[in-house]
């Protein structure tokens, strides 16, 4: 999508720090990290949110999910977060499906 910041960066038209790529997924260094090591995954591919998952699309989710483990693992992290912020009331901000990776440092349960 033209005016999508993510479409933007996958295309790299924009620059960033890209941690990872594969063919339908890319990853980069979130620009207002969180944790010591905060990673957005993306599907290449413009999605909104998990809400325009679908049957014919899901198969994404475990690509995501995936890459953000093998990155994780080369980072030697301890443990991590995983986090879908889905609409504006749960925070969401950037309308391209992302799952930010959080980690180097504890968090709380719950989340607040
Ligand atoms: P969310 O609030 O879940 O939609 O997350 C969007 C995330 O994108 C935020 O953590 C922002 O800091 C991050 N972000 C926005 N623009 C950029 C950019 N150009 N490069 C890297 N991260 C970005
Ligand atoms: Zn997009």
């Amino acid at each position: 999508m033209d005016s999508c910041i993510f479409c933007k960066i996958a295309k790299k038209e924009i620059p960033s720090e890209i941690v990872l790529e594969k063919d339908e997924v890319i990853a980069f260094k979130d620009l207002s990290p969180q944790a010591p090591f905060h990673i957005l995954i993306i599907p290449k591919l413009h999605i909104k949110s998990t809400q325009d998952i679908s049957d014919a699309n899901s198969s994404i989710a475990g690509k995501l999910i995936l890459a953000a483990s093998e990155i994780a693992k080369d980072l030697k992290l301890e443990g991590y977060r995983l986090v879908f912020n889905c609409n504006e009331i749960a925070g969401q901000t950037v309308f391209h499906l992302h799952c930010h990776l959080l980690g180097g440092r504890r968090f709380a349960w719950p989340p607040g």
